[in-house]
């Protein structure tokens, strides 16, 4: 007799993973270090100290310890809106008439609508234990700025949020929440730092950027008392903290002796993709899975698909530590596209050393084909996809289609990232067909790939 899987496979409060799973300490072939930019050699917790809080710093370094235990005041945040979502997808099945099992974990009920909240609770509860009184961030697309104004309200600590100035204009919604949770927001290229100043000097009327807006709030952080800077993605120390989706999805489905077989996620520094399948990648590492990977990046932004494997910046003014990882060239400038979330030129350095060792997929997908799966997931399961998370749709769907094929009953899980209640403008582009799909020619790809520091050890 089998009993049938219910359509919410629910956790109890009590079984809310107590550990954050480190992936790299189950890698035979760990990520390359993070390097200084001046000295090129291994970062120490000197050199990230004056710009981090300390156990974030401790967490980036460490690639040894398997379980860290998520500190009390941490679980008790969580349980604010935890465990997340795991759902059958009954629906969709149906709708695509697929013999593939469908299964989604959906971060997108907290009121800042997405995954960040996992790794700015842990951040702010940081910042307080350190004593600090404030710290700063970007952010683009607003999510990650969300986010961190809500951890910053619950653990009261002051926030100053440098958000992309043509984001701000455009996002006036997210700008106002963040706000009203308490948080000071800054348009940059601003004029209250050495960095914006210097920017707005050359280009009065330039709309921002990411790396521009990284650089104001490091320079803030490290220009003020008792302030450090926090990041939504791309670090070690955030994809730990992400790792909880995966925990609590891998504990939900060992509840009913399920093994997915393929697992996807959208990816734009890697936080969500790389905090859903580490536990799952772990036991492929250890020989006791030959589940499949697959990372779904935008055609417009393709890091994995056709970026280069080298030592980079993060950001554009060229301050951070050098990563090893896939990107596109610090000075890759995405086009306007509506996963505002995955427009990053490069990608966390864990699951770019798993891509080239050949233990992650990557594939890129274009948005009017994003959307079209996002509109065909929504109408039968009833949420409206964040356009970041929609990658992960597309492919699930294209996955689930090929099973239909061969007749093959695997079971798929995706990680459904957020809601898109903040991006109806681009549901709006999309009804009204004025939607693109610029795809770089090399020629762009070749101009970003110029920007990456020609350094000895990425003279191969
Ligand atoms: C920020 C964001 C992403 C991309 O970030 P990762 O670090 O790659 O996870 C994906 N989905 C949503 C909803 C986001 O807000």
């Amino acid at each position: 007799m089998t009993t049938k899987i219910p359509t919410r496979l629910y956790l109890s409060e009590d079984e809310i993973p107590k550990y954050w799973y480190n992936l790299r300490a189950d890698m035979k072939n760990k990520p390359d270090p993070l390097l200084h930019p001046g000295t090129l050699k291994p970062a120490t917790v000197t050199d990230l100290e004056p710009v981090f809080c300390k156990e974030p710093v401790k967490q980036e370094l460490d690639d040894t310890t398997r379980f860290i235990p998520i500190p009390e005041g941490i679980q008790e945040f969580y349980r604010a809106y935890r465990p997340a979502p795991l759902i059958r997808a009954y629906f969709l099945e149906k709708a695509l008439g697929t013999p593939a099992e469908i299964y989604y974990k959906f971060e997108g009920t907290n009121t800042s609508g997405s995954h960040k909240l996992n790794s700015a609770g842990p951040q702010a509860f940081y910042a307080k234990e350190d004593g600090l009184t404030s710290v700063t961030t970007e952010t683009g697309a607003g999510q990650w700025g969300t986010a961190m104004a809500m951890a910053t309200g619950f653990y009261g600590l002051g926030l100053t949020v440098y958000m992309v100035k043509v984001s701000s204009e455009q996002k006036v919604f997210r700008k106002a929440l963040i706000e009203t949770y308490g948080a000071q927001l800054i348009p940059s290229p601003s004029n209250t730092t050495e960095s914006g100043k210097a920017i707005l000097a050359k280009d009065p009327n330039t709309g921002g950027s990411l790396g521009c807006a990284i650089s104001e709030a490091v320079e803030k952080a490290v220009k003020t008392e008792k302030c450090r800077y926090v990041l939504g993605s791309v670090l070690n120390h955030v994809l730990l903290h992400q790792s909880i989706i995966g925990q609590e999805a891998k504990a939900a489905m060992d509840k009913y002796g399920i093994k997915p077989d393929i697992i996807i996620g959208c990816a734009g520094g890697g936080s969500n993709l790389g905090g859903l399948i580490g536990p799952f990648m772990g036991e492929k590492l250890a020989g006791k899975s030959k589940a499949r990977f697959i990372a779904v990046e935008p055609a417009s932004c393709p890091t994995f698909t056709r970026g280069r494997y080298a030592y980079d910046f993060g950001d554009t003014a060229k301050t951070t530590p050098l990563i090893k990882m896939m990107t596109l060239g610090s000075g890759f400038i995405p086009s306007a596209n509506h996963a505002g979330g995955l427009r990053y030129h490069g990608m966390n350095s864990t699951l770019s050393k798993l891509y080239k060792d050949g233990f992650l997929e990557a594939r890129a997908e274009v948005q009017t084909d994003v959307f079209d799966a996002a509109i065909k997931f929504m109408k039968v399961e009833g949420i409206l996809p964040a356009p970041e998370s929609s990658h992960a749709i597309k492919a699930a769907i294209d996955e689930a289609l090929e099973c239909k094929k061969t007749g093959e009953k695997k079971v798929i899980l995706f990680g459904l990232s957020g809601t898109g209640y903040f991006d109806l403008s681009a549901y709006m582009e999309y009804n009204n067909k004025t939607m693109s799909d610029y795809i770089p020619s090399d020629e762009d790809l070749e101009r970003g790939f110029a920007s990456i520091p020609d350094i000895p050890q990425n003279r191969g």
